[in-house]
């Protein structure tokens, strides 16, 4: 069946000048796939034009305050011609706002598409990203939360008991974790998890991300925190999925995976350190395909979030593709580092470890 790719090229319009979240991200991402066959004319892949999300959409997991913000700070960008912040870090253009409506849309988008059975399943090629936004606050370089808003809807409207949120995005997803720390917002229906890989938070931003931040309430264990020491490589993330997320997600039983896929934990990212190669990106997929064709009748839907090197981000993308396609994947570094990371005081051993421990009351871990 066809992977869905969702794509506008008005997600080149959210402008962020000399910033590293910039539209060259999908730009060069488009000429890859383009050189490798996975774009128009190839009858595996479909391109899929994105809707913008309504604000009742939008408010499921924001706060009016917020989105009242967003949309302040992209009409002053707009009548003075000028960039605006949103927070340090996020830069808002005068087409910002409408745009991080189309990308929470162009995720949704996805979502019906796989739920009618139209597509197997959609990598989202969306900016702004996501998954730094909170109920209260867009920070991080993202606006609206795409993911969460996806979560959300597939539970509430779609009829959806269980489904997960995998985060492998760099930097821990706070605002993710934020949103369902309780529960999924306003309702009583369905459960969630979200797991998430990304460097240690006593070395990157924002500085979360640890596994004894599990959930509170009925959310309690259904968030799973992986923090990995910097120069962590492919091995460590091998060895991290094939021991603690496969067997979770076999446990938990997801109908759908939604992926926040940042690219930054590559080891040529200009603002982070871990170490793993373009390879990884599309094995790491294939195994939760193996995950979803068991148990979510195939549905993967993944989303775009961080990833700042362009040769990087475009390569992974292509594996990633390929990877949702049923295709050997194509890219490959032969320079990524090897060295097992031994600082901070913990190995890939003993992370391992302090998650079973942690978990035993919630997860078995059985292989
Ligand atoms: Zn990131």
């Amino acid at each position: 069946m066809v992977t869905g790719i969702i794509y506008s090229e008005d997600y080149l319009n959210h402008v962020t000048g000399s910033h590293v979240e910039s539209p060259q991200r999908l730009i060069a991402t488009i000429k890859l796939l383009k050189e490798r066959g996975i774009w128009e004319n190839n009858p595996k892949y479909q391109i899929i034009t994105p809707r913008k999300a309504t604000l009742d959409q939008i408010r499921t997991v924001h706060s009016d305050h917020m989105i009242q913000r967003a949309r302040d700070v992209a009409m002053e960008a707009k009548s003075g011609g000028n960039l605006e912040y949103l927070d340090g870090d996020t830069v808002m253009c005068g087409d910002s706002y409408e745009i991080a409506l189309l990308a929470a849309g162009g995720v949704l988008e996805g979502v019906d598409q796989i739920l009618k059975g139209k597509i197997q399943n959609a990598f989202a090629l969306v900016r702004p990203p996501g998954h730094h936004s909170n109920r209260d606050y867009s920070r991080g370089f993202c606006v609206f939360n795409n993911a969460a808003i996806a979560l959300r809807y597939l539970i509430t409207e779609k009829n959806i008991q269980k489904a997960v949120i995998v985060d492998w995005d760099c930097h821990h997803g706070n605002g993710t974790q934020d949103i369902f720390y309780e529960g999924i917002p306003g309702t009583d229906k369905g459960d969630f998890m979200y797991i998430s890989s990304h460097q240690d938070g006593r070395t990157l931003y924002p500085g979360s991300g640890f596994i004894n931040e599990i959930g509170k309430g009925r959310a309690k264990g259904r968030i799973l925190n992986m923090p990995l020491a910097p120069r962590s490589t492919d091995e460590v993330m091998r060895e991290l999925y094939d021991e603690i997320v496969m067997p979770v997600l076999e446990e938990f039983k997801p109908e759908f995976i939604i992926v926040s896929a940042g690219f930054d934990a590559h080891f040529t990212d200009p603002i982070t350190n871990l170490g793993w190669s373009v390879q990884w990106y599309g094995e790491m997929l294939q195994k939760l395909k193996v995950v979803a064709d068991k148990i979510a009748q195939g549905r993967i839907l993944v989303t775009l979030e961080g990833g700042y090197e362009l040769k990087a981000i475009s390569s992974s993308i292509v594996n990633c593709l390929q990877a949702l396609g049923g295709d050997p994947c194509t890219e490959k570094n032969d320079n990524a580092p090897k060295t097992d990371p031994d600082i901070l005081g913990y190995t890939r051993e003993n992370v391992i470890k302090a998650i079973k421990d942690r978990f035993s009351e919630f997860w078995k871990f059985q292989k």
